[in-house]
């Protein structure tokens, strides 16, 4: 894939939720920010709400308290819409699967109310910026 001429053609604004994570996955996502990832020279732009984002980034397992939030700022999403599950802790709830809270993982959650979602796993604990980057990339094909 040609990521300038899809860089240029549409800028990917992502809006990143995190559900019961440890909190280090979202560290990294800020990581993307900084001078030496930068992604915003890629189109790649985080925003404050899910009514303006193209995808979600979302972080962590998933407990009981949080899946109706990735529910509803799922629906929020304008679709067709990319869903990141970032992390081991999204892609499978990580060390939190079989937990008594964790009614996880990502997909799990969003495909009981969307079979059709699309998703990009991310594994890692935690991921580096540049699979993220990776994975944003190869998700452009898909919506
Ligand atoms: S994948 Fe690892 S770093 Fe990320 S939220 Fe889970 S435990 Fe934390």
């Amino acid at each position: 894939m040609n990521i300038l001429k899809k860089s240029f053609k549409k800028s990917i604004w992502v809006f990143h939720l995190s559900t019961a994570a440890c909190n280090n996955c979202d560290i990294e996502v800020l990581e993307l920010l900084t001078p030496r990832y930068d992604v915003e020279r890629f189109g790649i732009k985080l925003v404050g709400s899910p009514r303006h984002a193209d995808a979600l980034l979302v972080c962590g397992s998933v407990n009981a308290h949080a899946k109706p939030r990735l529910i509803e700022v799922y629906r929020q999403t304008p679709k067709p819409c990319l869903v990141i599950a970032f992390g081991s802790c999204g892609c499978s709830s990580g060390i939190f699967r079989g937990s008594y809270s964790v009614v996880g993982p990502v997909d799990k959650v969003l495909k009981e109310v969307d079979p059709e979602v699309k998703i990009v796993y991310v594994p890692g604990c935690p991921p580096k910026p540049e699979a993220m980057i990776e994975g944003i990339i190869m998700g452009l094909g898909a919506i």
